[in-house]
């Protein structure tokens, strides 16, 4: 479950986040679409504890989610994977992650694979990766602690159309068994057959949100 209430951000005097409340429901996929430079990251910046808010609240389950740094198990967080550069290889990468979380370290193969990553793969250093890889990586990232709350921040760019049809049925799976997924994007095609409900966020304010269903055939 996330609460965001009446969350707001200015930069400057700028709001980049105007006044953006909605819930994401256990078992539910939300969409968050809009542009680029709506407020979208910067609105899972604040739900993640990453970026304070002006004014307003966000809660993930029942408290103040304020633990990014050090991946929580109770929420995995995909943002922003191409400023992944490490010049380590993807299993180092997932291994330093499990060891901070205090996960068994066989896991890492299984969550390679898990994102479609196989062994050549998990060898490479991480700046060799293309973008699509990267998203794949992030997302074993944010699987890792076998968390009840993903929050994605433009999973899908980067990757080819069978990665994306093989991502929407990963995520599909997550909330059909009872997980809470944030999914952004800019567009409504990556979002739209995978999705519950959409927010739209159109210049840091919401724009419409709804019932997916309900929300397409308004338009
Ligand atoms: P989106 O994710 O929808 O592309 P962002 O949340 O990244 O949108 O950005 C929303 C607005 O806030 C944009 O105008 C962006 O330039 C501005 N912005 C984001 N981060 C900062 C920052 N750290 N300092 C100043 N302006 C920012
Ligand atoms: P995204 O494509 O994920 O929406 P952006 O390209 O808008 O991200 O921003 C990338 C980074 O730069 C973010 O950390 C954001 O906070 C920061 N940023 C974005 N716009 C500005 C700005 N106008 N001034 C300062 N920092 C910004």
């Amino acid at each position: 479950m996330i609460t965001v209430e009446r969350l707001t951000k200015r930069y400057g005097g700028h709001p980049a986040v105007d006044d953006v409340s909605f819930t994401c429901e256990p078992g539910t996929v939300t969409g968050f679409l809009g542009p680029n430079g709506a407020g979208k990251s910067t609105t899972m910046r604040m739900i993640c504890g990453l970026t304070p808010p002006t004014s307003g609240s966000a809660t993930v389950g029942s408290t103040p989610y304020r633990r990014l740094g050090n991946p929580g198990r109770h929420v995995g967080v995909l943002l922003d994977a191409s400023a992944q550069h490490s010049g380590r290889t993807g299993r180092e990468v997932l291994s330093l992650a499990a060891i901070t979380m205090g996960i068994d370290k066989r896991e890492v193969p299984k969550a390679l694979d898990r994102v479609g990553l196989n062994a050549t793969a998990g060898k490479r250093r991480v700046r060799a990766y293309s973008l699509g890889m990267r998203q794949r990586l992030g997302l074993a990232l944010a699987l890792l602690g076998d968390p009840a709350v993903l929050i994605l921040d433009e999973p899908a760019n980067g990757l080819d159309p069978e990665g994306i049809y093989w991502m929407r049925g990963l995520l599909r799976d997550f909330a059909d068994r009872g997980g809470t997924v944030l999914l952004s994007s800019h567009l409504l095609r990556e979002v739209e057959a995978v999705a519950d409900r959409l927010v739209v966020i159109g210049a840091g304010k919401i724009v419409a949100q709804g019932d997916k269903a309900e929300l397409l055939a308004q338009s």
